[in-house]
Parts: C-alpha cells; structure tokens; sequence
C-alpha cells in the first residue's frame, strides 16, 4: 500500500488481499473474467479446494482446472463486529464471515453479503458474486440466492 513501492495500483486496497502463488495463479488469473475456477482430480474426478499441487486423496498431481456453478450453501456462519484490521480503510460494520459448501461438494471459507449479517442462517442458499481487489482480480463472495421468478 506505500506509494513509490514498485508495483502499481489502481486504486487503495480497502481489504487485505490474498496473495497469489504459483499454485493459486489460474484461480486469480481467473477472478479477473470473474470465473470461480475448482481443481480437479483426473484420477479421483473429485473437486479440489483451496488450490492445491496434488490431490489430498491420491496424491495426483494432473489436476484441472473448471469452471464452478457458483451456487452453495451457508454450513457455518459467524458474525464479525471488529473489522479486520485497525485501520481507517477498514471501517465497514458487522459482516459475515461463512463456510459456504459449494455445489460440487467442497468448502470455501467467504464472506457472505448483501443481506443484515444476522439473517445469514445456516442451510441458507447462497450464490457467488464478486468484490473488486486493488490490482484487477476479484475477490468470491456469497449473497442470498434469490427465488428463481
Ligand atoms: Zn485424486
């Protein structure tokens, strides 16, 4: 976040940000289109999350990369009243930090928004949306899933 550090930015971060590794590059790369992107195993046919090198039931290591549904469900949930980090940028009030079960089967720990924290319930539907980073990736989400019309 200092100026004059060497990498640019388009605008201050408001949040801490993920790194980026050699093993979750594609899945940031992929934020970027905003596309939630899963690991899989070609020998199990098993998603994989977070982003690993090998699969964490047979060890493979010829994973690929899919596209998920961007559907799931709230497993777990709690309520953060203090914000992440004393600083001025991080001045939002309470937000929702959730395990949310994908579709596919595996968990992603997220923040879920776009509702009062306090109507977050465990089984609620939820589906992906997106905030922006600092330097063009996008971070996953959950909101409510709305009633299909
Ligand atoms: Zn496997």
């Amino acid at each position: 976040m200092s100026p004059g550090s060497g990498e640019s930015v388009d605008m201050p971060a408001r949040r801490m940000e993920p790194p980026v590794t050699p093993v979750t590059e594609p899945f940031w790369a992929a934020t970027r289109r905003r596309e939630f992107l899963l690991q899989w195993c070609r020998r199990c046919d098993e998603p994989i999350f977070y982003p690993r090198e090998v699969c964490p039931r047979c060890l493979e290591a010829q994973l690929e990369w899919r596209p998920a549904s961007g559907r799931g469900t709230v497993n777990a949930v709690s309520v953060q009243h203090r914000p992440a980090m004393p600083l001025p940028a991080f001045t939002d009030g309470p937000y929702v930090v959730a395990l949310v079960e994908l579709a596919e089967g595996v968990c992603v720990m997220s923040n879920v928004t776009g509702t009062p924290p306090d109507e977050v319930t465990v089984g609620m539907p939820v589906t992906l949306t997106w905030e922006a980073l600092s330097d063009g990736r996008n971070l996953p989400q959950f909101q409510p899933a709305r009633a299909a019309p």
